[in-house]
């Protein structure tokens, strides 16, 4: 009887659950994805990144002396431009070649931000006109290369050398039915070389101004002892911002909304974001990285998180809507600022995603070099060397750590509360969290937390940390 009541109780909730599902399914297509609160890790985009180029600096030229070589030579004066029009060409703008100023431009592409000076033939453009002094050569026979494609966020500049051995390499090794293809339909093939130049408007290793803090912590209605608590639930323990006040106020007797335990955190989050940043990490040179998934208004988002991999203290974190070129630039750029000075040899870990390579050749344009290692199933289900495998096991023991204290979270009605979540969890994870394989000691040991008598008056100590560190900065 019993085993029946059963069958048949089960038979219930599955029949249950069957109905959610097509309602779901009927209602909204969306929510039926809650169900399932997982994102499917999504392939990249393969795509092949070639050797970084040769990069030359082009010397300065001086548009007097151009203009009076001209004239010795042809006879011929180069005169400003005559324009029909109203001239779309900004009065301070100047060639970042040869100096002409702005009478000597032509807006190339009609207000769309590229130029061409008259002088000195350049083209450049506003966002990357001091770098437009570089130019690219084949590393594989020397020859310049030539600007193809100009996307929204980057040039392909491709060797076009019918003698390149890269070139030649490729053509050889066409299979018969190839090479008809490649007859019909040449883009299908990548025979030639190339160089993306990635065009963003962002400057490496430039000290970025931190955002000040928007909440003075000292005019929150909250004593400290009671904040750090709220802390220690909410972000060690990964508790809900209800559950963290149901047991303020069931265990603790002080009445506090989930709300305010919501805004406690985002302005702690604002106050700790500095000191956590330009924190004087000492570092090793085993970094590696990794994209894990946040939803913020109901939209997946990235956090890259890149860390090192023996002291285990992550030095990067931003969140980006997109895992794109773009974001691995931010990323990086956020890590490689915490070294005083970059290692000789460094070299980051990634999984296969070409984009950290791009990334680096972005770099390159700046003369900032490093090495990067991709490790194909690093954060999949790829077979993996015996090398790697300790590797792949710490970053997906970070990534059960950052998982379990998101979950509650059921994702962010805002980017800012996403980034603030981050913050709270990295000041945890790196100054607060005692790590197994570190001996049970924490990654960064702060002096001035270690005889503190528990987790609440570390965090305490730790936004005292904060906020002198905000004043030393302000009165600097
Ligand atoms: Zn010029
Ligand atoms: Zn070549």
């Amino acid at each position: 009887m019993n085993n029946i009541i059963t069958v048949l109780l089960l038979y219930i909730q599955i029949q249950a659950k069957i109905i959610i599902y097509l309602m779901c399914a009927l209602f909204s297509k969306g929510s039926v994805r809650k169900y399932y609160d997982e994102p499917v890790r999504k392939p990249y985009r393969k795509l092949v990144v070639d050797t970084m180029p040769i990069i030359e600096t082009l010397e300065k030229l001086d548009y007097k002396q151009l203009i009076s070589n001209h004239l010795k030579e042809t006879g011929k004066l180069i005169t400003p431009i005559t324009r029909r029009k109203a001239s779309t060409v900004p009065d301070t703008m100047a060639c970042p070649r040869c100096g002409a100023p702005h009478e000597y431009l032509y807006d190339n592409t009609g207000g769309k931000g590229q130029y061409l000076c008259k002088v000195c033939k350049c083209t450049f453009n506003k966002k990357n006109r001091y770098l437009k002094n570089l130019i690219f050569l084949c590393p594989h026979c020397g020859r310049t290369l030539e600007l193809k494609k100009e996307r929204k966020d980057f040039n392909v500049h491709k060797c076009t050398n019918s003698k390149c051995p890269y070139y030649l390499d490729r053509l050889n090794s066409m299979s018969e039915e190839d090479k008809q293809r490649y007859k019909s339909s040449p883009h299908d093939f990548k025979l030639h070389y190339i160089y993306r130049e990635f065009d963003i408007d962002f400057e490496p290793l430039v000290r970025k101004p931190s955002q000040p803090p928007s909440v003075d912590i000292s005019r929150l209605y909250v004593s400290p002892h009671v904040l750090g608590l709220i802390l220690t639930y909410h972000v060690n323990f990964g508790l809900s911002t209800r559950m963290t006040a149901a047991l303020m106020r069931e265990v603790h007797g002080v009445s506090v909304s989930h709300q305010s335990v919501s805004n406690y955190a985002d302005a702690v989050a604002t106050n700790i974001k500095p000191f956590i940043d330009n924190y004087k990490y000492d570092l090793s040179d085993s970094i590696c990285g990794d994209e894990t998934y946040i939803k913020v208004l109901g939209k997946w988002h990235y956090v890259f998180f890149i860390f090192d991999a023996v002291k285990k203290i992550i030095l990067s974190y931003p969140v980006s809507a997109n895992r794109d070129v773009k974001a691995a630039i931010y990323a990086l750029d956020e890590a490689l600022s915490k070294f005083d000075k970059l290692p000789e040899d460094l070299t980051l870990i990634f999984d296969g995603n070409p984009i950290y390579m791009l990334a680096q050749h972005y770099f390159a344009q700046y003369g900032i070099h490093f090495d990067i290692k991709q490790v194909i199933g690093l954060t999949n289900d790829d077979p993996i060397s015996e090398e790697y495998r300790p590797l792949k096991q710490i970053i997906e023991r970070l990534n059960r750590t950052f998982k379990g204290n998101y979950r509650p979270t059921n994702g962010f009605n805002n980017y800012a509360g996403s980034v603030s979540f981050l913050t709270l969890f990295v000041a945890y994870f790196n100054f607060l969290r005692p790590h197994s394989s570190l001996e049970g000691r924490v990654p960064v040991v702060l002096e001035e937390l270690k005889d503190r008598p528990n987790m609440p008056a570390r965090w305490v100590t730790l936004i005292k940390m904060s906020q002198e560190y905000i004043k030393a900065q302000q009165s600097a």
